[in-house]
């Protein structure tokens, strides 16, 4: 049974080794493959998702705040309803992980819209339930101020601001440089003020950043948190009682597992706390930091071969199934859940999809295994079953969460009678 988070915060041990054998809590990773009916599939601890929020609550301690979980990094609704219950708000991008947080059960208050396309039907959806919705772009603030007069309600806004500092990540995680596609032209500021000055229904209620993802130096926040402070002020002295403060999510995680320093949340908050003013409600964005280390995905190697000078692992799962490492070239930590006592070899993981860019690793040092061994990619509670696909038509696989020594289905598998149904026109 589950005693709270106190228990969680102490030396959680979520994924672990003993005797060779991979642990998720107190189950092993290898008899949960031999219980479970599909492969591959995704299991997540509930105890690692639970002392991720609390380190955030931790490092937010004394000030007035709001976490706002990114959904797009994992929208199981098993793991949302969790975060709602734990207190936390939401971030959303579509109208879709709107109506998600409702049935979640998210405060809607609490949660922000972002996105540089968002439709009519999205911001209808948003004002309605008094979301905090981000203005983007002219054509957003126009799309906006319809919305409201339309239904003739109020609607509160934050300005996304580009503070144009280089977050040093891959240039698809990257959104808050000048060039982005994403924010307002800070040069326009003026006419953006002057524009939500003029419509009654609308209410400037602060300003916005995300620099983007897998951030690991502090200083970034903290240079763009100087200047989303400068900005507040501004918009403020413009006659504005803007309260938000929201400098968006994009701390990494260690995915590379080479004992480098990553910053906790209480680094990230403890480098801006002495910037922030007395009256904000600051809001934090984070996904990838909240979920990302919480899950790992389970394959089964199907074979093992040679090309050329080349040596593959074959494994069930793919990039179907988690497309980070075909994507961006992400590199996740891939280890076998028991012991393997064959020789060493530099392999590439590959799974069965027709495709050259199918791999999930490339270049690892591993004990070569035999058919049926399990095999893990670790840190995939982000970015990798809210990417996955049916190419090849493989199905999106399940999800299992286990909580100390019980063992959930949280997701079944889809099956190919889900794929069949959207042709039934
Ligand atoms: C994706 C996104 C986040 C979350 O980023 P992480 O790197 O997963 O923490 C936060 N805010 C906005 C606006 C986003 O688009």
């Amino acid at each position: 049974m589950t005693t709270g988070l106190k228990r969680r915060t102490n030396n959680i041990m979520s994924f672990h080794y003993k005797d060779g054998y991979l642990y998720c809590e107190e189950l092993k990773v290898k008899d949960i493959q031999e219980q479970v009916p599909y492969s591959p599939f995704y299991l997540y601890s509930l105890a690692q998702l639970e002392t991720n929020y609390a380190a955030y609550q931790k490092a937010l301690e004394g000030l007035d705040s709001i976490i706002g979980y990114a959904i797009k990094a994992n929208n199981n609704l098993n793991l949302l309803k969790r975060l709602s219950a734990l207190g936390s708000g939401a971030v959303l991008v579509s109208g879709n992980e709107l109506k998600v947080s409702l049935a979640a059960g998210f405060d809607l208050k609490r949660t922000i819209l972002n996105g540089n396309g968002k439709t009519l039907e999205e911001l209808s959806l948003a004002v309605e339930h008094g979301v905090l919705i981000n203005i983007d772009s002219e054509f957003d603030l126009a799309h906006i101020q319809q919305t409201a007069k339309h239904l003739d309600k109020p609607a509160d806004v934050l300005i996304r601001i580009n503070p144009d500092v280089d977050p040093g990540v891959h240039p698809y995680v990257s959104t808050g440089m000048k060039n982005s596609k994403f924010g307002i032209r800070n040069e326009r500021l003026d006419w953006f003020l002057n524009e939500i000055r003029k419509d009654n229904l609308l209410n400037l209620v602060g300003v916005h950043c995300h620099l983007g993802s897998t951030i690991k130096e502090v200083r970034i926040f903290r240079d763009a948190t100087e200047i989303m402070v400068a900005f507040m002020r501004a918009i403020q002295a413009e006659g504005f009682s803007a309260r938000y403060l929201n400098i968006g999510g994009g701390l990494g995680i260690d995915y590379e597992r080479t004992g480098e320093e990553i910053p906790t949340p209480s680094d990230l908050i403890d480098s801006i706390r002495d910037l922030l003013p007395e009256d904000i409600t600051l809001i934090i964005e984070p996904g990838r930091s909240l979920v990302g280390n919480t899950s790992v995905f389970v394959n089964r190697v199907t074979g093992v071969k040679t090309n050329g000078n080349k040596h593959f692992i074959v494994t069930d799962g793919s990039m179907s199934e988690l497309i980070r490492p075909s994507l961006y070239d992400a590199y996740q930590h891939i280890q076998f859940i028991e012991p393997v006592d064959g020789v060493a070899e530099t392999y590439d993981i590959v799974g069965p999809v027709c495709e050259s860019s199918d791999f999930l690793g490339k270049g690892r040092v591993l004990p070569t295994p035999y058919e049926g061994t399990g095999l893990v990619v670790c840190d995939a509670g982000a970015y990798c079953h809210a990417m996955s696909s049916n190419y090849n038509l493989k199905m999106r696989p399940p999800e299992y969460l286990v909580d100390g020594d019980s063992l959930t289905c949280i997701r079944r598998v889809e099956t190919l009678d889900d794929y069949l149904r959207v042709f039934d026109v």
